[in-house]
Formats: structure tokens, C-alpha cells, sequence
């Protein structure tokens, strides 16, 4: 019997599983056009207002990563993916690929464009002179054998229905449904070909996930549906209330990445890195336990090999390593300086993470529209963060910028976006690590 889309949404509209065969022949029926796009968009907001099991999200998973072409490695060469669900400042996949590799584990990372008014790490890294951040296949894998670690955008021949089912979500109010989030996240890790992947799921004003039992309740079925599919998976929740770390704008975070891989740079991004680098340790069997993987992380952060393979990695994709070493010498920076200050006395009480990647988009260091060319050069310094005290007349946060009209802009996004007060803690930064 030929598959009949209006049953398939009936099932679901009705709270009916379907099967493993039922959501192959679906992602068939999207891919050759039997399956139109209103009764794709019909299937989402059924799935995303009654939800579908913890077994359809993982057939549902396969299915995506089916639709196209999926990259295989020998197990034993344990390779490890990490994934972040987005944030503002997030430059942490930028220090833990070559601070993991230079511990000895395989990392194969494939990144997506910058979402929303969060920043993507090939942007990111864009701001490396000459660096290719679009590998072909063949190159990526050779790169993989020879030196543990490579870094490319999302090949189109990867999960192709999973493009089809973001695009779609992103246009009829379902993106934010927890399966359909874990699906599209997985599918793209499991035709990337890892064997375990450490998610860092965000939680706070500056992250899709806004409240912690939300969060959880995303990190704990990413976990799961990842061990249903046979891999390796944990989950670190982060806070992302503030940004991360000090920087925020696409040159300025590669800038504190590298001063982190030297053992310096802010502790918060550091500890993060660590912990994330740990994980990914322990999934490969490098380190027996977290504890020795954090010692062996911070190691190679004191003893230069985390930054010298970093370097290797921008000069095997083409970039220039001399970043490494001096990198406010080949970084480019904005032309003029903004600074805005506290108006009182106290403790400053709130950052919002949001306001920050907005008022960095409209500086030009984000996207409005798929076309929009980046400015690398613009950025956010937080000088305070939340908990610290703070003077009247004392920096909160320095505008690096080169238009004055964006900066008019930007400035709406940053005039009312923290907040002073007598009394302020200091905010955890890893909330909690879930592992199967
Ligand atoms: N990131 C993804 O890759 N997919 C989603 O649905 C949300 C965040």
C-alpha cells in the first residue's frame, strides 16, 4: 500500500506511535515530493502540540540522518562530536577541538550557521586570515587521520531531509518542540559519524532553552535518544543568563580562545571548556574518570600543546597560525570604542545574554538575512559581570564598532540591558551533567 500522508498526520493529531517503517516511508515521501510541504507543516504542529514517544524520536532521528549520505569510521577510532544548542559568546568549541585533540582524542566537528541572535562557530573562525572553513569531504577525513581534529561547516549531502524539516519548523511556529529539537540535532551527529557526542545544552535569557526544567528535560532526551541510536552521549547544562566568558563579536572571541588553550583568559571559560574537554575524555577512553580527565585538560593548556595544536588546525585548513601567537597583531578590530557605564553603585545584578548578541548583530557581527556579509571586527567586552561590585562611573561594557549608525542601533539593544543593585550572587556557571 502506497503511504498516504493524511493518515500519517491523523496518527499523530490522534496521540497514535508510528512505527520505524511508517516514518521511513514518510522521510521517503518528503524527499521525492509525495508528502507536500503543508502536510510536512500539518505533521509538525501534530508532533509539536501532542509530542511523539522517546521511540519515534529516535526513528524519526534515523530516518533524517538516512536521507543522505552518512559518514563512517572504525570504531576504534573513538571520534567525538560536541554540540552546543547556541548561546552568546559560546566560544567554547573553539577551545575544546584542539585542546581534546591534543590530548589525544579525535574530534570531528561539523558546525552550523550562526542562529537567531546567536553567533556560529564558522563565522567564528572565519576571522582567522584565510582560514576554509568548507572542507570537501576527502580532505576533511584525510585531516581527521593525520592530525585528530577538523572543523567544517554542514555539507547540504548530510541529513538534506533534516534541512528540509529546520527550514520548515523555522517558518510555522515549531521549532520549539523538545523531539523535534533532539531529532534535528542528532540526525546531523549521526551522519557526521561520531561514536559519542557531549552536548552543552544552554539554559537563560541568551539561549532557546529559558528555564532550567526545560533545559533538562532537552539534555536528558538528547542523552537518551543518542543511547537508543547505540552512541555515547552526556550532557552539560550551562548558564547562559549573561554571556559567556568576556568577549561576545566573532574575531574577539577567537582572540579569547587562544588566550584560553594558554591556561589564561577568563576563568569561566575556562572551567567550561574543561569540563566539556573532560567529557569527550572519558567517552573515548582516554581518562577513566572526569577528575583525570579535567587534570589532563588542564595540562595541555600549561604545557602548550593545546595552543600548538590549535595552530596546527588553522594551518592544515589553510589559515594563518601566526593568530596563535600574536593574535591582536592578525585579528582584525574595530575602529572605535564605545564605553557605557554605571550610573550608581552596588552590584551589578543582571546581564541579559539577549540584549548582547542583539545589539552585536546590529553592530554587523551577526545575520539578519542569509545573505548578510559579517563584520568580524565589531565586538561586546562585559568589563562586569553579574556579582561583581561595581562603582558609579565604573565600565560595564566596552562597544567596539565601526558605524555610528549601527552603533545607534546596537545601543538601543544595550541601555537598559543589566541592571545594579545593593545585593548580587555570583552565578553558577555548570548547573548539572547528565550522563546515562
Ligand atoms: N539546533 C538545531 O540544530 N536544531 C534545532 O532544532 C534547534 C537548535
Amino acid at each position: 500500500m502506497s503511504f498516504n500522508p493524511i493518515n500519517f498526520i491523523e496518527k499523530t493529531r490522534d496521540g497514535v506511535s508510528h512505527t520505524a517503517d511508517e516514518f521511513h516511508e514518510m522521510i521517503t515521501a518528503v524527499m521525492d515530493g509525495s508528502m507536500k510541504d503543508y502536510q510536512l507543516s500539518a505533521w509538525l504542529m501534530a508532533a509539536f502540540t501532542k509530542g511523539i514517544t522517546d521511540e519515534e524520536t529516535a526513528y524519526l532521528t534515523e530516518e533524517l540522518a538516512n536521507s543522505g549520505k552518512r559518514n563512517q569510521y572504525p570504531e576504534s577510532m573513538h571520534i567525538v562530536d560536541k554540540h552546543s544548542t547556541g548561546g552568546v559568546g559560546d566560544k567554547i568549541t573553539l577551545i575544546v577541538m584542539p585542546l581534546a585533540a591534543s590530548c589525544g582524542c579525535t574530534i570531528s566537528k561539523l558546525s552550523g550557521p550562526g542562529l537567531g541572535f546567536t553567533g556560529g562557530t564558522v563565522d567564528k573562525l572565519e576571522s582567522i586570515p584565510n582560514m576554509n572553513v568548507h572542507l570537501e569531504q576527502e580532505k576533511f577525513q584525510k585531516q581527521l587521520k593525520e592530525i585528530g581534529c577538523a572543523i567544517s561547516g554542514h555539507s547540504d549531502e548530510l541529513a538534506p531531509a533534516e534541512g528540509k524539516f529546520y527550514k520548515m519548523r523555522d517558518v510555522t511556529a515549531t521549532v520549539g518542540s523538545i523531539p523535534l529539537i533532539t531529532a534535528s540535532i542528532i540526525s546531523k551527529k549521526l551522519a557526521g559519524g561520531a561514536s559519542g557526542y557531549v552536548f552543552d545544552v544552554k539554559c537563560g535569557s541568551g539561549a532557546f532553552m529559558k528555564d532550567i526544567n526545560t533545559a533538562r528535560r532537552l539534555a536528558e532526551k538528547l542523552v537518551v535518544t543518542s543511547h537508543k541510536l547505540g552512541k555515547k552521549a552526556s550532557a552539560i547544562i550551562s548558564d547562559m543568563e549573561q554571556p559567556l566568558g568576556e568577549w561576545v563579536g566573532n574575531a574577539a572571541e577567537v582572540y579569547e580562545a587562544i588566550e584560553v588553550l594558554k591556561g589564561r583568559g577568563p576563568k569561566e571559560t575556562r572551567e567550561l571548556s574543561l569540563a566539556v574537554c573532560a567529557e569527550m575524555l572519558v567517552m573515548s577512553g582516554i581518562a577513566e574518570t572526569s577528575e583525570e580527565g579535567l587534570k589532563m585538560a588542564h595540562t595541555s593548556m600549561e604545557n602548550g600543546s593545546a595552543i600548538a595544536k590549535f595552530a596546527e588546525v588553522i594551518k592544515a585548513q589553510g589559515g594563518d597560525a601566526r593568530v596563535t601567537e600574536a593574535p591582536l597583531m592578525y585579528l582584525k578590530k574595530a575602529e572605535k570604542q564605545k564605553l557605557v557605564k554605571a550610573d550608581k553603585s552596588g552590584k551589578l545584578a543582571s546581564l541579559n545574554a539577549l540584549c548582547i548578541g542583539e545589539a552585536l548583530r546590529a553592530l554587523g557581527g551577526g545575520r539578519l538575512r542569509y545573505e548578510d556579509k559579517i563584520d568580524h571586527s565589531v565586538a561586546i567586552r562585559m568589563a562586569k559581570k553579574i556579582g561583581d561590585e561595581v562603582k558609579i562611573g565604573d565600565t560595564i561594557l566596552e562597544i567596539c564598532y565601526n558605524d555610528e549608525s549601527k552603533l545607534a542601533n546596537a545601543l538601543n539593544y544595550l541601555t537598559d540591558c543589566f541592571t545594579i543593585r545593593e545585593n548580587a550572587e555570583k552565578r553558577k556557571l555548570i548547573i548539572d551533567v547528565i550522563r546515562q
